[in-house]
């Protein structure tokens, strides 16, 4: 029997690699230009972790968790965000004790049991970032910015960025109960996942798929009605410095995400190529001032974002971004016979000793078979090891593109091919 990959998962090859090192090494460069340090939380936490921290009327937690029993008995889930584990690990390292804002950023797998297409998978990656200490929106717009900055670094142009504000605790509690009124009257017409989350999150059902035409939607109370004044300077000034900045932006009402956590501004960046499939969001975030008290921390506040990584991909591939593929060798060593294998492998590892990207034959191929292989590795100079070459304590070196061979002292080749390399 063949046995394959889990449904919803996939391997990335090496052919495809160089575009995820592409992004990740772009990811860590824009976030230590914007003063954010790294954290590497573990894959699996306790359930509860989730349950309390992305909430429990949320599609993650009601039907989309990978939970399990250790054999310990303790329930444990593949953490489907990064969010919750980073709170908890602030949390847990009171990292809040010095009293500065903590700027966090993460890269990794999550797991969501999710319906498969494509976009969508039940493996998949996301890089995020984390703001913890501050309720400035000034803050708010810093994060926008750094998700900007990296759609442009990219060289992504087909994209548009959302937002929305879901107001403080005052304006949200408002506002929900404006929705439970307005939709309760229909509520035996909207689907079954919006009957329930009327009554649990009603600012849910806004984001129905399902529901979207129903006649009641168009007439639904909006958010920018029921703001509180200190809500509405929040998103003011968040406005104005994306403004200030050059950001563009739309404000879109309807936007509220999929997670419990949320307050205040709410954003997401979407991807408008032609062909990209219904998954158009590449990255979105928020800010969640009631978080870190939920998972048991001092009352701080929060703002983050994360990005799926395997759409940003899909995304450079449908705007058709090139990217250099880095699968070259500087140097590719070719031996005339078996008897050369010794110094074919000490030149070796003194070519990679110094920094010298290079490989060899392992299967006693042919001469012609060597070069050949070369070739296919985009060696960039062949190092041969002829005969009356090797006697004179030389070899022959042929730059593949040029097809000029010149013989180089062996002692020299180092500083020969360096030297070539940079040419
Ligand atoms: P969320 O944590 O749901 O706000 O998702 C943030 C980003 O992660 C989304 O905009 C997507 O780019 C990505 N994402 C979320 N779920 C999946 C999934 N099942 N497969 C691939 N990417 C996903």
């Amino acid at each position: 029997m063949n046995i394959q990959k889990a449904k919803g998962t996939y391997d990335i090859l090496p052919n495809q690699v160089y575009y995820w090192q592409h992004l990740e090494n772009l990811i860590r460069k824009i976030c230590e230009t914007y003063n954010y340090k790294e954290i590497r939380t573990p894959i699996f936490e306790s359930t509860e972790l989730f349950v309390r921290g992305v909430g429990e009327s949320t599609d993650i937690v009601s039907k989309e968790m990978y939970t399990f029993d250790d054999k310990g008995g303790r329930s444990l889930t593949l953490r489907p965000e990064g969010t919750a584990p980073v709170v908890r690990s602030y949390v847990e390292n009171k990292l809040y004790v010095d009293g500065q804002l903590t700027k966090l950023y993460y890269m990794g797998p999550m797991f969501r049991y999710e319906r498969m297409q494509k976009g969508r998978y039940r493996q998949f990656y996301q890089f995020g970032v984390e703001v913890l200490g501050s309720e400035s929106p000034i803050v708010d717009v810093e994060v926008i910015a750094l998700s900007v900055q990296l759609i442009q670094a990219l060289g992504l142009k087909e994209v548009k960025v959302a937002i929305n504000t879901l107001g403080d605790q005052e304006s949200r509690k408002a506002y929900r109960e404006a929705l439970i009124n307005h939709f309760t009257p229909v509520q035996q017409e909207l689907c079954s996942d919006c009957q329930k989350r009327l009554n649990q999150n009603p600012l849910r059902v806004l984001d129905c798929k399902v529901d979207r035409n129903h006649p009641s939607f168009a007439k639904a109370p909006k958010m920018s009605d029921y703001l509180s004044p200190s809500g509405k300077d929040h998103f003011d000034t968040v406005l104005n410095y994306l403004d200030l900045l050059k950001i563009d932006y739309v404000i879109d009402e309807s936007l509220v995400r999929g997670l419990d956590y949320y307050n205040h501004t709410v954003f997401e960046i979407m991807s408008n190529v032609e062909g990209f499939g219904a998954q158009t969001a590449l990255g979105g975030g928020g800010r969640y001032n009631g978080l870190v008290e939920e998972v048991g921390g001092p009352a701080v506040a929060g703002m983050g974002m994360a990005f799926g990584l395997d759409r940003l991909i899909l995304a450079l591939e449908a705007e058709k971004v090139a990217i250099a593929n880095q699968n070259y060798l500087d140097a590719f060593i070719v031996t005339m016979s078996e008897s050369q294998e010794a110094l074919a492998m000490k030149l070796l590892q003194t070519l990679r000793q110094n920094g010298i990207k290079a490989d060899k034959d392992f299967n006693n191929r042919k001469v012609k078979a060597q070069f050949k292989q070369a070739d296919k590795l985009n060696a960039k100079f062949t190092v041969l090891l002829g005969e009356t070459e090797v006697q004179q304590n030389r070899v022959v070196l042929k730059n593949m593109k040029t097809e000029v061979q010149t013989e180089v002292a062996i002692v020299q080749l180092v500083n020969e091919l360096k030297l070539r390399l940079e040419e």
